[in-house]
């Protein structure tokens, strides 16, 4: 079973990681969203928020799962057995941050990042331009999928 597992903040989740993880499915057996618990962030949607946001949006596609987890990525996968980190690229920033993670993930596990390129649709959106939108009281709605409400 190809599992991989695609971990990020989704604060709030977006239509540009909705889009990887739908396209994800066609690749994995499996995707796992997994949402990263960091005590030192201070975030918009608690963990419980976030994690229904995205299980309503996928409530129709049974191979995406819906986890927390903490500590390292890498260590995370070897426990659920995901052989495959899934990330979005939008930009050549995201390229050099990502380029540095996923060589150190691959220099201490066997674990392959795969990198899928952002539709021209969504490439703008990212959560923190989503959470400013919101504290503004402008029309996130576009940007998001349904499952997310305030
Ligand atoms: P982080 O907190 O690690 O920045 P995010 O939740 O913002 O995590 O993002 C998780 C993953 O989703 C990252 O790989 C990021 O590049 C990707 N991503 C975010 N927004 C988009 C988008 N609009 N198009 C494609 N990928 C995206």
């Amino acid at each position: 079973m190809k599992r991989a597992l695609f971990p990020g903040s989704f604060d709030p989740i977006t239509l540009g990681h909705y889009d990887i993880i739908l396209r994800g499915i066609k690749l994995f057996d499996e995707v796992v969203v997994a949402i990263g618990i960091n005590s030192e962030k201070k975030y918009m949607f608690s963990l419980e928020q976030r994690k229904d946001f995205i299980e309503k949006a996928f409530k129709n596609h049974p191979q995406v799962k819906v986890v927390t987890y903490e500590g390292l990525t890498i260590d995370f996968c070897k426990k659920i057995d995901a052989q495959f980190i899934l990330r979005g690229l939008r930009n050549p920033a995201d390229f050099e941050f990502e380029k540095a993670i996923a060589h150190t993930n691959r220099k201490l596990s066997k674990i392959e990042t795969v990198f899928l390129l952002t539709s021209s649709k969504t490439s703008f959106i990212s959560s923190s331009i989503v959470r400013d939108v919101i504290r503004n009281h402008g029309d996130y709605t576009q940007l998001v999928p349904d499952s997310v409400k305030l």
